[in-house]
């Protein structure tokens, strides 16, 4: 049977014959047989191949191997004299499965710069550094849902084509058919006899199954046209978000932060080998800097605080700190890398610049949402307790010039048995970019979509 190099490598089963498929790194030659190093994608390791000059095929195959060649190989595993490794293979057939073009493939053994790879997303899942983000990147997906399986929650596929656009104004993405975008069909007899655009989050639609299920959560593509050329923004990314029924906004800030615990617990103990790399290359220290996340309880303050945390600061902001300005990025690496040197979540916004849907406090002025703040990043997560009643709700949304006809279906929810729900949108790719410490989004997602630029 054929066996996968990351479970040999836990295994190490040595005197086992084995049988590999994989792609060369390098190959170094002495006079009497070959050292090739075997990557198979499934952990970072390579797996050292000792192939003999005895094997029928190695002047004319084996000794033309070259990095990125794939090869079939059948052996034994041995206990290896050298450092760093238990166990090698020693080949008893070498097949080569197809050959790499040495003059042009452009991954050499050298480290290469990550703008360099990001103009070749069909070659740079190969590399060390992005082949570990590539596989904890499935690990923390894999994580979200098993921590939501394991607390009872639902999954809902949310729509990716949506016709609420309110919550985008400005950042969405139309949808049309060829024929409209040609602008020979009437408005009235449009596609969706409306206009239809990409979903900016799936929340509303994910409050509909709260309200029906208890405890759901969506996680799906989400996308926001952002003219804005930062290291934190797509447009096109991944959201998780979850929607509680009967849950206020502490019961929402706990799940948020248990959730995030357990998911990057899950890849310190699962993704060892990776974490190591992006502790050594990539941020030092990061291990124990996720581990203190996990162990240390997030910091909570109000916006209000917040605002007079800022305004205390020796620092000098390039924007200007009032109470009612939405906080920058700036302002919000400050907080949490400067001021608390942890997550930090910070609570009741002025209801001024928060969306419509958000729950009004007692004050009149503030509403109940939270954002979760962390070093290196800012804003990881966006959330709130919603308005639960109907007349508020409504005030809210004629405020706001949302036309009231296209929402009923929202304002049935307070209608029909309403109850106090709360859900909050964690951004997928901060979250690898937080686990991994990769600096710039676009290396943390597969097909960065970003202004001027959607490889393949
Ligand atoms: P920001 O102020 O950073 O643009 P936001 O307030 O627009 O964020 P929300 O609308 O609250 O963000 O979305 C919830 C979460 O989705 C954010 O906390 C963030 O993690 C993520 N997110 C938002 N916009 C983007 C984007 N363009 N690319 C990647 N992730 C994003
Ligand atoms: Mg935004």
């Amino acid at each position: 049977m054929k066996q996968r190099i990351n479970l040999l490598m836990k295994e190490q089963p040595a005197g086992q014959k084995v049988q590999v498929d994989g792609w060369v790194r390098t190959r170094r030659d002495t006079g009497s047989f070959s050292f090739l190093e075997l990557n198979d994608g499934s952990c970072l390791g390579n797996l050292q191949l000792i192939a003999d000059k005895e094997l029928e095929n190695y002047e004319s195959e084996i000794k033309n191997l070259t990095t990125g060649c794939s090869i079939s190989v059948e052996g034994e595993l041995r206990e290896s004299p050298a450092k760093g490794q238990k166990v090698e293979l020693h080949c008893t057939k070498v097949q080569v499965v197809g050959w790499s073009e040495p003059e042009t493939y452009p991954l050499q053994k050298k480290r290469h710069s990550f703008e360099f790879l990001r103009d070749m997303s069909h070659l740079r899942p190969r590399t060390n550094a992005l082949g570990a983000v590539s596989r904890v990147r499935s690990r923390l997906s894999f994580g979200i849902h098993r921590f939501f399986n394991e607390r009872g929650f639902h999954q809902v596929h949310t729509p990716i084509i949506t016709t609420s656009d309110c919550e985008g104004a400005g950042e969405m993405f139309q949808v049309m058919t060829v024929e409209e975008s040609a602008g020979n069909v009437k408005p009235e007899d449009a596609f969706f006899g409306k206009t239809a655009g990409l979903t900016v989050s799936g929340q509303l639609q994910a409050e509909v199954y709260a309200l029906a299920l208890g405890n759901v959560y969506t996680f799906g593509p989400t996308f926001r046209a952002e003219n804005s050329h930062t290291s934190r923004h797509l447009a096109e990314f991944w959201m998780i978000e979850p929607e509680m029924a009967f849950c206020d906004l502490e019961c929402n800030m706990q799940l948020a932060e248990d959730m995030l615990k357990f998911v990057l617990a899950d890849i310190l103990e699962n993704c060892g080998e990776d974490m190591v790399l992006f502790d050594k290359f990539i941020e030092k220290g990061i291990i124990a800097k996720l581990k203190g996340v996990i162990e240390k309880d997030f910091a909570h303050i109000t916006y209000t605080e917040a605002v007079e945390n800022l305004l205390a600061a020796k620092q000098k902001f390039e924007f200007p700190v009032e109470w009612g300005i939405d906080l920058q990025s700036e302002h919000e690496r400050y907080l949490s890398e400067e001021l608390y040197k942890c997550p930090l979540i910070v609570t009741d916004y002025p209801a001024s610049i928060k969306p419509f849907y958000m729950r009004v406090n007692e004050d009149g002025k503030t509403v109940a949402a939270m954002d979760i703040l962390v070093p290196g990043i800012g804003e990881i997560v966006g959330g709130s307790q919603r308005e639960e009643r109907y007349d508020i709700l409504k005030e809210r949304m004629v405020a706001a010039g949302i036309e009231i006809d296209e929402y009923e279906w929202y304002l049935d929810l307070r209608k029909y048995g309403t109850v106090p729900h709360s859900g909050f949108g964690l951004g997928f790719e901060r979250l690898v970019q937080f686990a991994t410490g990769m600096a710039n989004i676009r290396e943390v997602i597969p097909f960065p979509r970003t202004p001027g630029s959607a490889p393949c």
